[in-house]
């Protein structure tokens, strides 16, 4: 018996990382999966996973999202996972940088959560779990201003829809990791000249002497979308291997 049997799942930036790890563990715990993301090609390669379907979805367009809610209907769990991590002080952020990172951290899950709840509320249930950081109001991180900003106001909004829907049944959290191993980060050690020095400068905040892994992120998100979960609504859950300890 798998622990998500019989829900039906919404995933978003589930092409890579945290985002696919996730669909492939719900899918694995009997969800039916709607995996989806911007980047289609990528999102292929979860076709052949029983259990997932895959949607094309830029989160950042609202119409879209309206679009795939009136034709998926109800959902059991809503995991909002996509975000960007844009490098920079508040000097070095300009408006245009604070507009797209507000857009597609932030306000994409509002819109989003706009979206699914009505149905959920109708059910009287559902799950919605928000991808967060410990880069928020949990923590500073240098060079990460409209980062943190962005994860900061996600926990609040996160907190505000657990408090306003309690009664109707619908649980609301918030995930916030430390320092994950994906493709975006390998990426940002790149853009720092010399990835072995960008290992080393990420590797410093790790008092695990690792870094994490996109699983053992998908373990919390599968945690916090399950009924195990059922008395757990408005936290952000730490998975940061004591980075902010
Ligand atoms: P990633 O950055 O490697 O991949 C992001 C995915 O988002 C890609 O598949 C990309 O195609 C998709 N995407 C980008 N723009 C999109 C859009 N407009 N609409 C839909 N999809 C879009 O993934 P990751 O590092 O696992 O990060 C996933 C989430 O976890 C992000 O919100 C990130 O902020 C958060 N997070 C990551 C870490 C980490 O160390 N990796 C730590 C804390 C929080």
């Amino acid at each position: 018996m798998g622990r998500l049997d019989g829900k039906v799942a919404v995933t978003t930036a589930a092409a890579q990382g945290i985002g696919r790890a996730t669909a492939e563990t719900f899918a694995r715990e009997g969800a039916r999966v709607i995996a989806t993301d911007i980047n289609v090609e990528k999102l292929k390669e979860l076709e052949a996973i029983p259990g997932i379907e895959i949607r094309k979805l830029d989160v950042t367009d609202n119409e879209a999202i309206k679009a795939l809610a009136a034709e998926i209907g109800h959902v059991d769990i809503l995991f909002n996972c996509a975000g960007f991590v844009f490098h920079g002080t508040i000097l070095e952020t300009t408006e245009k940088d604070f507009d797209f990172s507000m857009n597609l951290n932030m306000k994409s899950m509002f819109n989003m959560i706009k979206a699914f709840l009505p149905k959920m509320i109708e059910k009287k249930s559902g799950s919605i779990v928000n991808m967060a950081s410990v880069c928020s109001s949990l923590k500073g991180s240098g060079s990460r201003c409209i980062y943190g900003t962005t994860k900061a106001a996600i926990i609040g909004m996160s907190k505000s829809v657990a408090c306003d829907f309690i009664k109707d049944g619908i649980r609301c959290n918030c995930i916030a990791p430390g320092t994950v191993d994906t493709p975006s980060l390998r990426e940002r050690m790149g853009q720092m000249g010399d990835p072995e020095k960008g290992m080393e400068f990420f590797m410093r905040r790790q008092p695990t002497g690792r870094l994490g892994t996109a699983q053992e992120v998908a373990n919390i998100a599968l945690f916090l979308a399950s009924d195990e979960a059922s008395f757990v609504t408005g936290t952000e859950y730490k998975v940061d291997g004591g980075w902010s300890i």
